[in-house]
């Protein structure tokens, strides 16, 4: 199974792992798919099930790549943390639901027992996260966590989401460290609308989000939603269509991602990546494969180490196939590293898929996301320019 010539670097480990076991443990309630149990729906398995997550920690392990890692265990978030973007009716209405031990936290997030604990367990994994890579004690890191949070709002749960990691890992970058200039990337096959939410009108925070075109949350994530009018620009939407491969998506990395990233300047880059955009996962419609999600990462990675000494925390959103999740997620971490140790025995299945290349359809897209980002620019420029000039008394 191993390939990698290096061997492990001992005590010097520059990638932070953060997983805790109570996120194996962690059942959001009964259900099928995202339908609730009841009625006509027999109990099964929610979407948001252990199996994929604690899988991907296990491999981790057992192909070797712990041993190049910094391996930590978090501890919960304070209502504090929780407080910079989360309104205390919601953490109440929390509190109520794990007193009760199931419910529902909002539109399709559904909890089981211990929710809020687990989740602010989640929470206080991205925080810590932030706190090593920011401290220079590694160079990135990797939150894996459970629930996944890039839907939650500030006042309800969304979509199997319930705390909003990368939103509250950003205000503790700025609240504790001072960041200032942060960019959250979010290639979840679904729109990451949180972040976009909570950053709308926030310059400072650039918000892009590659997903798949109109899915959920439904009417969320078109190419016109760009950030408030303060922050014109400062959120970018690729939404791409069903069916799109590793082409698609690296050249929307290439066009848009990485000059964005360029333009923006960021001080930190925070990476909320699902893996529900792969083949074999049964949330998406895409068909991407594990070395697409190692090559999104070397995107970012370089951009960060080029823009903010490699400060790069990836967090752990959606990804719902047990059996290929775990070769995604490994596949990132092992370029957050620098190393090749563990082999996908599914991927010469997934490269071979028609579909990998870009069809007309979707470089039309991605130009058109490109052009916004382009005229964005531009226009932007022109227009502080034009300020400048007004306020010259000369
Ligand atoms: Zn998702």
């Amino acid at each position: 199974m191993t390939s990698s010539s290096d061997s492990p670097p001992g005590p010097a480990r520059r990638t932070a792992l953060v997983w805790h076991e109570r996120f194996a443990w962690y059942e959001a309630g009964i259900g099928a798919g995202f339908a609730p149990a009841g009625g006509l729906v027999q109990p099964y398995e929610p979407v948001d099930a252990p199996a994929a997550k604690a899988r991907l920690r296990s491999l981790v392990d057992v192909c070797g790549l712990s041993e190049w890692l910094r391996l930590l265990t978090p501890t919960a978030a304070g209502e504090d943390a929780l407080r910079s973007f989360h309104d205390d009716a919601y953490l109440e209405r929390l509190r109520q639901l794990d007193a009760a031990g199931s419910g529902d936290a909002g539109e399709a997030a559904p909890v089981g027992p211990d929710a809020y604990e687990t989740a602010r367990l989640g929470v206080g994994a991205c925080l810590l996260a932030v706190d090593e890579v920011v401290a220079g004690d590694v160079d990135n890191a990797y939150a894996l966590v459970r629930p996944p949070g890039h839907h939650a709002r500030r006042g309800e749960g969304v979509g199997s989401c319930l705390l909003a990691n990368a939103v509250l890992a950003a205000h503790h970058a700025r609240d504790r460290h001072g960041i200032e200039r942060i960019a959250i990337v979010d290639w979840d096959v679904h729109h990451g609308n949180g972040a976009q939410e909570a950053f709308w009108d926030d310059p400072d925070v650039l918000t892009l989000s590659i997903h798949q075109e109109g899915y959920f949350p439904p009417g969320s994530g078109a190419l016109d939603e760009l950030g408030g009018p303060a922050a014109l620009g400062a959120n970018l939407n690729v939404p791409l269509p069903p069916g799109s491969g590793h082409a698609a998506y690296l050249q929307a990395a290439h066009r848009i991602v990485a000059p964005a990233l360029r333009d923006h300047r960021p001080e930190l880059i925070l990476v909320c990546s699902g893996y529900d955009a792969a083949a074999m996962d049964p949330m998406g419609r895409m068909l991407l494969h594990s070395d697409s999600f190692r090559e999104l990462t070397r995107v970012v990675k370089e951009v960060a180490e080029e823009q903010c000494e490699g400060r790069l925390v990836v967090i752990q959103e959606g990804g719902y196939s047990p059996a290929y999740t775990p070769f995604c997620g490994v596949a990132v971490i092992e370029e957050l590293v620098g190393v090749r140790v563990c082999e996908d025995p599914f991927i010469d299945v997934f490269r071979g898929m028609p579909g990998q290349e870009a069809t007309p359809e979707q470089l039309g897209q991605i130009e058109a996301a490109a052009r916004v980002a382009r005229l964005l620019d531009m226009h932007l420029d022109q227009l502080g320019e034009a300020m400048g000039r007004a306020g010259d008394p000369g």
